[in-house]
């Protein structure tokens, strides 16, 4: 007898097929994606499944047949900008009245949200959350077919994994790999456990194989996904272990390995001796503090002190002594004061991280911390974060005034925005750099001399 996974997949299969029959001009879609790489990743797989069901990519979301927005529910203001966008298009729609818009992602999978849809946006034609992904064909015959609204919202705290999705990816040079879904730590300020369920890890056995198929196909550089990779295996029962994971995936010829998220309570010995030891693990790691005052994080439900989080710094340090760091910073959570404050100061001085992503705390419904009074005024944070930001930007300057003269390894992937003449890619520390250049080097990873430094950026000459 087929199982769930072999059914659904004949099922998707069945319904793109049926789609791709039943149009007499392709249709074209536009993606719109919010939020992290995760939801870039799922657009990659929406984007395989609209191309399968015969449509085209527009140009642009005013000309498109269909525009959907693969949305972000982290933090209020993305969520305001996606209902902005969508509402807009509902403008579009008077000049094109065949415009399908589709809504799906984290937001969708907030509570209440699906009845806000119902509500307050009648133009919205589909809605699906980040459960019903695989079901996305199925939801979009169903709206052909009847061209009235659509709506399916999965409660399942567990998501079910579908391997051999469809996928367009946006590189051919770099890739992303989700490993795992979904999040068990429920940090007090953060809705992610509630939208994306609790942890759920893919095979091993999958995910070595997609590296492999990558690497085949020429992608140099992979970045590993999940909200906290360093729990990646725990849910299942004999499975690898992180670590386990990336020295298997270090082994097998692919340029460049970097992963994200994770959680500074699992970073494990183990896995800081792998990424001693591994020839691919790039030398950048993501490791969202969120706050340096051990009150403010024990409040958080980060689970770890600030103790614990410099020890783990320390380790690293000892074991690739160039690593470059990046984190997370959330000014003015409830109840934080001036001296808590400056305790933040004090860790970002100790750990001098190459860039930090710095945000004043915006309360989600359903977490535990939208329940605390609000203690820190709208012009104290700002205040804070100003102050942050500008302590962030002078070790930032002195990091990278640090490189010149170095020569580090660049991928380039792209010509640069600001100059044509000149083509950009990201070296080992995840830094982006600009040289002169031409096509040629697209795709190629090239030693660079580093030769100045900008605010965020560096310049650099092509050895070779
Ligand atoms: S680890 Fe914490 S901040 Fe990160 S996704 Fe999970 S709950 Fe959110």
């Amino acid at each position: 007898m087929p199982d769930k996974e072999e059914v659904l997949i004949q099922e998707q299969q069945e319904a793109i097929s049926r789609i791709a029959a039943r149009e007499d001009r392709p249709l074209s879609y536009y993606i719109v994606t919010y939020g992290c790489q995760m939801n870039v990743r799922d657009s990659e797989t929406l984007a395989g499944m609209l191309q399968n069901m015969g449509m085209k990519e527009a140009g642009d979301r005013r000309t498109a047949d269909f525009v959907l927005f693969n949305t972000c529910c982290v933090r209020e203001n993305a969520e305001r900008r996606a209902l902005g966008n969508v509402t807009w298009l509902k403008e579009i729609r008077k000049e094109n009245p065949n415009l399908l818009i589709a809504v799906c992602g984290c937001m969708i999978q907030e509570p209440g949200m699906a009845e806000k849809i119902i509500r307050q946006y009648p133009f919205i034609d589909l809605a699906f959350g980040t459960h019903n992904l695989p079901r996305f064909p199925m939801l979009m015959e169903k709206l052909l077919n009847s061209r009235r609204r659509v709506i399916e919202v999965s409660d399942q705290t567990r998501m079910d994994i579908y391997e051999g999705q469809p996928v367009v990816r946006q590189s051919p040079h770099e890739a992303f790999i989700t490993i795992m879904y979904g999040c068990n730590n429920f940090c007090s300020y953060c809705i992610v456990p509630y939208v994306r369920g609790r942890e759920v890890s893919r095979e091993s056995s999958h995910i070595i194989k997609e590296a492999e198929e990558l690497a085949a196909s020429g992608v140099k550089d992979i970045t590993l996904l999940g909200q906290n990779v360093n729990s990646y295996g725990l849910d299942r029962p004999g499975e690898l272990r992180f670590h386990e994971l990336l020295a298997f995936l270090d082994s097998i010829g692919i340029e460049r390995i970097r992963f994200m998220t994770s959680h500074p309570k699992d970073i494990s010995d183990e896995l800081i001796d792998v990424m001693g030891k591994a020839k691919h693990v790039c030398h950048a790691l993501h490791l969202p503090v969120q706050h340096g005052s051990n009150r403010v994080l024990h409040d958080m439900n980060r689970r770890y002190t600030r103790e614990h989080y410099l020890d783990r710094v320390h380790k690293l340090r000892t074991a690739v002594p160039d690593i470059a760091l990046s984190t997370d910073i959330i000014v003015g959570y409830p109840g934080e004061t001036r001296e808590e404050f400056e305790e933040t100061l004090s860790l970002v001085r100790e750990v001098r991280y190459a860039s930090a992503f710095t945000f004043i705390y915006s309360p989600r419904v359903g977490t535990p911390a939208a329940r605390m009074p609000k203690t820190v005024s709208k012009e104290e944070a700002t205040a804070r974060i100003e102050e942050l930001i500008a302590l962030q930007k002078s070790i930032t300057a002195e990091t990278l005034q640090g490189m010149v003269g170095e020569t580090h390894r660049v991928l380039f992937t792209e010509q640069s925005r600001r100059n044509s003449a000149q083509f950009a890619g990201k070296n080992d520390y995840n830094i982006t750099v600009n040289a002169d250049a031409d096509e040629s080097v697209i795709g190629r990873i090239l030693p660079v001399r580093i030769t100045a430094a900008k605010e965020t950026t560096l310049q650099g000459i092509i050895l070779e």
